[in-house]
């Protein structure tokens, strides 16, 4: 049984993301654009309204679950304005300043790897756009020569900014990782019997009651080992643990791939055989008692026999599983006060 569950991962964290970029974005850029008009620069405002609308196309894709589409769209279309703002200069030569935004974006839509290669080809394509746009045409007339130091800055600072948040993005990444590590482990901690490695209590219970019922008929099985307290008392309480190991072994052994085991208690075990009737459990069981009688628990010189009683409950679709545990134990109860070493079932 795969007792892990879904761990901390950045995905959900990156939908919300591109969800809020997208609405931010495509709200900046329609306010932006309205100011464009009022100042009458109406290129300009063809161009924010276009990001506009391709920013908010790009929310009501994330909301339909098209995250890779929507973040595509988000960061090309940021890019693109990015471009035409360096090579036009926006408003009075100060549309460069907005690719300080260009960094953080791209971080967080592509990670690290793929976002550094991104920014890599952004930095590129603007820097020769604004060395056109300044040096040998300064076509639109916004950059103004005597800035040309301040640009020079502008340009430092950006990539400073940007070799900033990609450590930022690196370190975030390691330590989501970290802790994505720290909670499996945790979780297999809290599910796992670390005497016999099988699934513990807890773990069986929280994954049969999470299915409530199942669909299927299959086997309860409950083991308990008979007169395990004189095994303890008689060679010590280690070789009591072997024999709890010795069992689980025995167990793993012989089982397939859909039978499952949890240690129920101190020496109770519980097996849960999917698609198995009462007839097939009771020949299953049968099986361990053999297998255990013949391979025996070895300790040193020391040859431990030991027997086990089991209770069996076939149980329909859709009975509940705590029902289907009573089920059993009563069983059980009742192997015990035969005699023990024996298997019944309803
Ligand atoms: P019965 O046949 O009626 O089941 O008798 P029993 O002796 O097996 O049952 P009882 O409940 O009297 O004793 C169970 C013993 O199992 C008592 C407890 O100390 C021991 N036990 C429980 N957990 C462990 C464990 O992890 N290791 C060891 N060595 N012993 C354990
Ligand atoms: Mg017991
Ligand atoms: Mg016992």
């Amino acid at each position: 049984m795969d007792y892990r569950t879904e761990v901390l991962s950045d995905i959900d964290e990156r939908k919300l993301i591109i969800k809020y970029f997208s609405i931010i974005g495509g709200l900046t850029t329609l306010v932006m654009g309205i100011i464009g008009v009022i100042n009458h620069n109406y290129p300009l405002f063809l161009a924010l309204l276009g990001s506009s609308l391709l920013f908010f196309l790009s929310a009501v894709l994330s909301k339909h679950g098209q995250m890779n589409h929507s973040a595509s769209i988000i960061l090309y279309t940021l890019y693109v304005l990015m471009f035409y703002l360096v090579l036009t200069g926006g408003h009075h030569g100060t549309g460069p300043v907005w690719c300080f935004i260009v960094p953080l974006v791209t971080f967080f839509l592509r990670g690290l790897k793929q976002g550094t290669l991104d920014i890599v080809i952004f930095t590129l394509i603007s820097f020769v756009l604004i060395n056109i746009s300044i040096r040998y045409y300064n076509y639109f007339g916004a950059y103004d020569d005597r800035l040309v130091s301040l640009y020079k800055r502008l340009f430092i600072a950006f990539i400073i900014v940007t070799i900033l948040t990609a450590l930022y993005e690196y370190f975030r990444s390691l330590y989501n990782r970290k802790l994505a590590d720290l909670a499996e482990q945790n979780q297999e901690l809290a599910n796992k019997d670390t005497l016999t490695n099988l699934p513990n209590r807890r773990c069986i219970s929280d994954h049969f009651s999470n299915k409530k019922t199942l669909k299927k008929t299959y086997s309860i099985v409950l083991i308990d080992i008979d007169n395990f307290k004189q095994i303890n008392d008689q060679y010590g309480h280690d070789v009591g643990d072997k024999a709890l190991q010795h069992f689980s072994k025995i167990f793993t052994l012989s089982s397939r791939q859909t039978d499952t085991a949890a240690r129920w208690g101190g020496e109770e075990f519980l097996l849960v055989l999917e698609q198995t009737n009462k007839l097939g459990a009771t020949q299953f069981v049968q099986k361990l008692q053999n297998q255990l009688s013949s391979y025996p628990l070895k300790v040193d010189n020391l040859t431990v026999c030991f027997t086990f009683s089991a209770g069996i409950a076939e149980i329909a679709p859709d009975t509940h599983f705590d029902q289907a545990i009573k089920q059993a134990d009563d069983l059980l109860y009742k192997a015990k006060r035969g005699g023990k070493n024996k298997v019944l079932s309803d």
